[in-house]
Formats: C-alpha cells, structure tokens, sequence
C-alpha cells in the first residue's frame, strides 16, 4: 500500500483540458466524424495539440540563466535546461510528436515501433519491434504517444528505453486517456515523471479503445494499413 503511494505521487498527472482554452477547439475537431476524414486537418490538430503542451511542459522544467547581446544592450532570462529526449511510438505518434519538436527544437528523438495483436482489452498483446534511442542516463524522458488506453504499449516503450539508460525522469504526453491506462501506467512505472493530457475520457470498450475518444488515431493520420 506505501508503495502504491509513493507511485502515484512521483507520476504527477495534468489533465490540460480542465482549463478552457483554443485547444478544446482542436481536440473537437479531433473527435468530430464529419471533420476528422480530413487528414491534413488531422495531423496539424495533433501536432498543434503537441505544441500547445510542450508550451505547458516547459513551464515545468528546471532553468538556467541565459544572457544575451541585443543591438542595444545585454538581456538576461531564465530558459529551461535542455535535458529532453522526445521519444515517440510509431506510427501514430509522429504528428503529435513534431508539435513537441517544434518547440522542442534543442532536444534529441528517439523512436520505438510497436503495434497491437488485435485482442480485446483483456488479453491485448503489444509487439514491439524497432527502436531507435540516444543514450538517456541523467536526461529527461518524454515519451508521446497520442492515445493512452491500456497503456501496455507505453510500458513496454519505456522497459524498451531503460535500455538505452537511466532517465531522470519520464514524462508521458498524451492527448486522450482512458482511466484504465492512466491507472495501469502508475502501478507500472516506479519512476520519477508525470502524465500530461488533453482529456480524460470515460472507459475502455471491449475492443480496448477509448469511449468517446476518436477513433484510431493512426488510420486517421495516415490511413488505413494492411
Ligand atoms: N489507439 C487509438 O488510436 N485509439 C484508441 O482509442 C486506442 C488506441
């Protein structure tokens, strides 16, 4: 039970829309059947939606003081130390993730390819079978992966990491969670970090995807694969 505890307070969670804000707009337009086969409009929301949180994250971080020369003087500011290694996981996360890059712009990538053996929520089997990382001891994880449901795959992803090293932290960025995978992650993850969404929704189906949630995430940014 102590142990428990101590989990759930090193993975602080950030529901992001219990603030108003343009993004709720995004996330609609995300959700909306009849806006959603657009798939330019698709990706940008999410790579919007990416950038709009990586604007929240950073605000988080720890800084260092930065001086420089403008044409008419010196200028001093307070910028986060640049310690992040954005890794996302294929394929359905690469719009959400160049949003963060875009802010980003310092930080190193990494990225993890996995995918679902159709199963139902219960018995859902994750393979993973790419990953491509930088070394991570010391640095800061943020892991990105747009839709947290059961949330095996983002287990995995990390257990894949801490191969790669020792992150100080780990940072989950989604976009939409089901309660199941937000619960699954902290019991799973026994490491310093967060959660960060846009939205948390209802519940799982028997098909382990998220109610209302949008639909697959995936096939609407790139269609549907084989
Ligand atoms: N992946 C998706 O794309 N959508 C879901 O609802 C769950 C997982």
């Amino acid at each position: 039970m102590k142990l428990k505890h101590l989990k759930s307070i090193a993975m602080k969670i950030h529901i992001l829309n219990q603030q108003t804000s343009i993004a709720n707009q995004f996330l609609c337009e995300l959700r909306d059947t009849s806006v959603q086969t657009d798939r330019l409009r698709f990706r940008a929301n999410l790579e919007r939606l990416g950038e709009l949180m990586a604007y929240e994250f950073s605000k988080t971080l720890m800084t260092k003081k930065c001086e420089v020369a403008t044409p008419l003087g010196t200028s001093q500011a307070e910028v986060p130390v640049n310690d992040l290694v954005m890794v996302t996981v294929l394929r359905a996360g690469i719009p959400f993730y160049q949003g963060f890059l875009n802010i980003f712009d310092k930080a190193e990538s990494g990225f993890i390819g996995a995918y679902r053996e159709e199963g139902s929520a219960k018995d859902l089997m994750i393979t993973l079978n790419y990953s491509a990382l930088p070394n991570l001891d010391n640095k800061q994880l943020v892991l990105i992966d747009p839709m947290l449901a059961t949330g095996k795959s983002l287990v995995k992803a990390f257990n894949q990491c801490l191969k790669y090293g020792h992150p100080k932290a780990v940072h989950i960025m989604s976009v939409i969670s089901a309660p199941e995978g937000i619960s699954y992650l902290k019991e799973s993850i026994d490491h310093p970090g967060s959660i960060w969404t846009w939205a948390k929704d209802s519940h799982l189906n028997e098909m382990a995807y998220i109610v209302p949630g949008l639909g697959d995430a995936g096939d609407l940014s790139f269609g549907i694969k084989e």
